[in-house]
């Protein structure tokens, strides 16, 4: 696959899940791969997996609630493989806490990691960007952002970074485009070990949770060419479950 080749590309909570996805999905697609996190054992990890496939991958150590440090991220980025021309901001938390259960702590780290993250993202890279002849960013939001939710702040911020998408997608054009990816139910480290799942997936039309590589599938489609028309859209990835309600078929046939 050479649908990128010689772009550069960074991707946040790339150490594993679905950043980890998307950063082989690209480097396989021969991006020249910039991989950002907080934790380092993992990024280390992941990366020298990517590397051994004999792909250009730049691990950079990255938290990105840090506007400071997004800045010191885009400059290593930028000498060792030149301007960013695509950004995936898919580093994000879920504290799963409802209105009531929650405080003021919790409810401005959710907002600081999945909303402010991308924010600083967008203005530390965009211009560059821009200047480069263009790009595309990605940013990866949630089903969780398209209705009402039990884990408040964590939809709260997926619907702000729908908005903020969209917002970006006018004032960054025409030269980039800006889209989100909203997946459903994914098996990874952010919900691993959750009482819910198995009841969650019960209620899934495909009869399945998604899987990282499929969301990979659709971050490498949106920042490659073939989407040139695309952008201040929701892409969402759910094997149907936003599709509607569903009730026991067999009462209603
Ligand atoms: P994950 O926990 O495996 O990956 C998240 C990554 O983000 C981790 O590597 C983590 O270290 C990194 N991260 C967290 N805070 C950070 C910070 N301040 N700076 C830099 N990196 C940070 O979970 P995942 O499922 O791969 O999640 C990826 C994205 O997909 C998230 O934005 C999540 O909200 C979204 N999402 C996940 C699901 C799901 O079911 N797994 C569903 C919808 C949306």
């Amino acid at each position: 696959m050479t649908l990128l080749t010689g772009k550069a590309a960074l991707v946040t909570g790339a150490a594993r899940g679905m950043g980890a996805a998307i950063a082989m999905a690209y480097a396989r697609a021969g991006a020249l791969v910039v991989a950002a996190d907080i934790l380092d054992d993992a990024l280390a990890e992941t990366t020298a997996h990517i590397a051994a496939g004999g792909h250009a991958i730049l691990p950079v150590r990255l938290d990105v609630t840090s506007e400071h440090e997004w800045q010191a991220a885009v400059a290593a980025a930028e000498r060792a493989f030149g301007p960013i021309r695509i950004l995936v901001n898919n580093a994000g938390i879920n504290d799963r806490h409802s209105i009531l259960g929650s405080d003021a702590q919790s409810w401005h780290r959710q907002l600081a990691v999945n909303l402010n993250g991308p924010f600083f993202g967008m203005r530390a890279i965009a211009p560059a960007m821009r200047q480069a002849g263009g790009g595309a960013i990605i940013n990866i939001a949630s089903t969780a952002g398209l209705n009402g939710h039990s884990f408040a702040a964590y939809a709260t911020s997926k619907w702000a970074l729908r908005g903020l998408s969209r917002s970006a997608a006018l004032e960054f054009s025409p030269d980039i485009r800006v889209n989100t990816i909203c997946p459903g139910l994914v098996l990874t480290e952010i919900n691993a070990g959750q009482p819910y799942l198995a009841a969650l997936t019960q209620t899934i039309p495909a009869g399945r949770t998604g899987k990282v590589e499929e969301v990979a599938a659709m971050a490498l489609y949106l920042a490659s060419d073939a989407a040139a028309y695309v952008s201040g859209q929701d892409f969402i990835i759910d094997g149907g479950a936003s599709a509607g309600m569903r009730v026991a078929s067999a009462a209603i046939l």
